[in-house]
C-alpha cells in the first residue's frame, strides 16, 4: 500500500533533529555514531547532499581525481568462497586460472600504449601457490613497466601469505615494497561487525588482522585506501560501525587516502558452468541508486580525517558516478579494464573500461575540474575547468526542493 506524505515524514528524521546535525557540519565539529545513525535515517537526499558537498567542496574544491589504471588478477584459484563472490574458482574447475609469471608480464605490457600510472592486482587466496611467486611477480612487472605504480593485494592476501610462508606481515611487506610495491589495495574490508561478517566471508581475516596489516603499511609509508561493501545484508548501523572503526585507526596513523563504498553486485550473466557462487543473491535487493548516494554522503559526513571518497563507477554506472560528484565524492577511480571480482558485467550498460579522454568528459561534464593522481594521489595533471562557469561546483551546490 502506498505511504501517505504524513507517514513518510513520520518516518524520516525530525526537522529539529536535522537542524542540529547541519549545525555540527557546518561547525565543522565531529559527527558520533548516533550522528551517522540518523543521517541514514533521513530520505531527504537534497539535504544530505547540500551537507556532504559543504564538506566535500571545503576539501577538495571543484576537483576531481581520477588515474589511468588496469586491474590485473593474477589467479582466481581460492581456498575461500565468500558469500558474495561470483569470482573464486576451486583448483581444476571450469575457467579456474593462474598466470605464469611471464603471462602476468605480457598482459601487464600490453598496456604500455596507455599511458597506464598504476596496475591494480588482487587475486584469490590460491591454495598451492608459493609466496615466492608474488614478489616474483611485483619485481618482473616493474622492470617491464618501470613508470608504472604497483597497488597491490588485500590485508586478506597478506595474512594468507603470512600462512603459506611462515613469515610475519612485517617481512613480507619489506620482501613485497623491496620487489615494488608501492600501495596494498582497500579489499578484504566488507563490513567488519562480526554479526554480518560471519555470513558474508570464508575466510579468517576480520577486522583485528585487516587493522593490524594496514597500521603495518601504515608504519611503512604506505598510504592505503580502505574499502566497505554495503547493500546486501548488513543495516546502517553496521555501516556506522565500519566508519568508526577507520576513522579510529586513522587518527592513529593518517595513513588511509581514501575511503571507497563498494555496492554489492549481483550477478547478470549465469556463470560459463551454471554454479552459483554469489549465495547472498537469492535473498537481498542491491542497494538503489539513492541508497548509494546516501552512503557516499554519510560516509563523506563521519570520516572527517581521510583526504579522499571514491566512487568505483564500474559498479554504479557512470549517471551515479556524475551524482555521486554532489554526494561527498570526488575520486573516480580510473580507467580500469576486466574488473571481476564481484561481477563480470552489469545490466545497465556500464562499460568496463574507460580511457582518459572518457573520464576528462565525464567530470567535465558534471560540472567539475579534472584532476590526474598517481597511486600515493600526487598530482599527475591539472586539466581545464568545464568550459562555462556557469557549470563549475566550486561552491556548495544551491539545491532546494
Ligand atoms: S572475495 Fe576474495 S577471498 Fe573471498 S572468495 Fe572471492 S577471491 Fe576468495
Amino acid at each position: 500500500m502506498a505511504q501517505t506524505r504524513e507517514a513518510v515524514r513520520e518516518s524520516g528524521l525530525a526537522e529539529a533533529r536535522k537542524r542540529e546535525l547541519a549545525e555540527k557540519v557546518y561547525a565543522g565539529q565531529r559527527l558520533t555514531g548516533p550522528d551517522g545513525i540518523d543521517l541514514y535515517r533521513s530520505d531527504d537526499l537534497a539535504w544530505l547532499g547540500r551537507l556532504a558537498h559543504h564538506v566535500r567542496t571545503g576539501r577538495n574544491r571543484d576537483r576531481v581525481m581520477f588515474n589511468v589504471n588496469r586491474h590485473l588478477n593474477l589467479t582466481n584459484v581460492c581456498s575461500a568462497a565468500c558469500a558474495y563472490c561470483s569470482f573464486q574458482r576451486k583448483p581444476g574447475e571450469r575457467a579456474a586460472y593462474t598466470m605464469r609469471v611471464e603471462e602476468a608480464v605480457a598482459k601487464a605490457a600490453e598496456m604500455r600504449d596507455e599511458q597506464l600510472t598504476e596496475l591494480h592486482i588482487v587475486n584469490g587466496l590460491h591454495p598451492t601457490l608459493p609466496w615466492k611467486y608474488y614478489p616474483r611477480v611485483l619485481r618482473e612487472l616493474k622492470a617491464a613497466l618501470p613508470e608504472v605504480s604497483l597497488k597491490a593485494f588485500t590485508a586478506t592476501e597478506i595474512h594468507w601469505f603470512e600462512k603459506i610462508s611462515g613469515l610475519g606481515a612485517d617481512e613480507i611487506l619489506d620482501e613485497l615494497i623491496d620487489a615494488g610495491l608501492e600501495s596494498l589495495t582497500g579489499g578484504g574490508a566488507e563490513i567488519f561487525d562480526w554479526e554480518v561478517r560471519q555470513h558474508i566471508v570464508d575466510h579468517d581475516t576480520h577486522w583485528e588482522d585487516w587493522s593490524r596489516i594496514h597500521r603495518l603499511a601504515h608504519g611503512k609509508g604506505m598510504r592505503t585506501p580502505a574499502t566497505m561493501l554495503y547493500g546486501h545484508v548488513e543495516e546502517p548501523r553496521h555501516r556506522v560501525d565500519h566508519v568508526l572503526r577507520l576513522r579510529e585507526l586513522q587518527d592513529e596513523t593518517g595513513g588511509f587516502v581514501v575511503f571507497i563504498p563498494l555496492r554489492y553486485q549481483h550477478d547478470f550473466h549465469d556463470s560459463a558452468d551454471g554454479v552459483v557462487r554469489n549465495r547472498l543473491q537469492a535473498r537481498t535487493t542491491m542497494a538503489s541508486p539513492a541508497e548509494s548516494l546516501k552512503t557516499f554522503a554519510v560516509s563523506r559526513l563521519l570520516l572527517d580525517n581521510v583526504p579522499h571518497v571514491k566512487c568505483f563507477w564500474v559498479m554504479h554506472g557512470l549517471s551515479v558516478a556524475q551524482l555521486s560528484l554532489n554526494f561527498g565524492v570526488d575520486d573516480l577511480d580510473g580507467s580500469v579494464a576486466e574488473y571481476k571480482i564481484t561481477h563480470d558485467a552489469d545490466s545497465y550498460g556500464t562499460p568496463s573500461t574507460m580511457h582518459r579522454e572518457d573520464l576528462l568528459k565525464l567530470i567535465q561534464d558534471a560540472g567539475f575540474r579534472p584532476v590526474e593522481r598517481n597511486t600515493r594521489y600526487e598530482v599527475v595533471r591539472e586539466y581545464d575547468p568545464p568550459p562555462s562557469q556557469a557549470q563549475r561546483r566550486g561552491e556548495p551546490q544551491p539545491v532546494d526542493f
